[in-house]
């Protein structure tokens, strides 16, 4: 079992003074539910879209922001739901971590966008499961080549640089050019009294 570590939460508000319920009966939720329970059955609003766990499921990694009393830094008492502004589409796999202890890599995300949501809950990549982590870390990889790429062009020399936008420009205004050439040129008028 991997550690969900993330090591630098910023300090927390304390725990909550309400003592969490022990043991409580899962997914046997009835019209009678009891407090304790309803307590213990937590939203999550994520842009919008809520999602529901319980607190129990989230406290397996209390060194990330949801399991620790991080969260309450995001608790809204009068809708008694916790507000995320973060991404509602990775945020799905993220709390499916919480619940199954597996943390999958979704193929179709930005690799820096899921970063970003990763160090946001504060939950290391290396958390991410085999069946993900070759794929996770070969985008990783491209994306940091690419952006060094973009980062060599940007220190070519700045009259080349010059020069590139110049020669960007000539091309954006060369059709115009053209026409008027066009126009003044070959047009038979122009040629009559020339
Ligand atoms: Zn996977």
């Amino acid at each position: 079992i991997h550690p969900a570590a993330a090591p630098e939460l910023p300090p927390g508000r304390g725990r909550p003074a309400r003592p969490i319920p022990s043991a409580p009966p899962r997914r046997a939720a009835t019209a009678l539910a009891a407090p304790l329970q309803m307590d213990s059955l937590i939203v999550l609003n994520v842009s919008g879209i809520q999602f529901q766990t319980w607190l129990d499921t989230l406290e397996r990694y209390p060194d990330t922001l949801l399991g620790s009393s991080e969260r309450d830094f995001f608790y809204h008492p009068e809708t008694q739901q916790y507000f995320f502004d973060r991404d509602p589409d990775i945020f799905r796999h993220i709390l499916n971590f919480y619940r199954t202890g597996k943390l999958h890599y979704p193929r179709q995300e930005c690799i820096s966008a899921y970063d970003e949501e990763l160090a946001f809950f504060g939950i290391i990549p290396e958390i991410i499961g085999d069946c993900c982590y070759e794929e996770y870390k070969d985008r990783r990889r491209e994306n940091a080549e690419r952006l060094q790429d973009d980062a060599d062009q940007d220190n070519v020399p700045e009259t080349d640089s010059v020069f590139r936008r110049l020669t960007n420009l000539k091309w954006q205004f060369f059709p115009v050019l053209n026409f008027e050439q066009h126009s003044t040129i070959y047009e038979p008028e122009n040629l009559l009294i020339h």
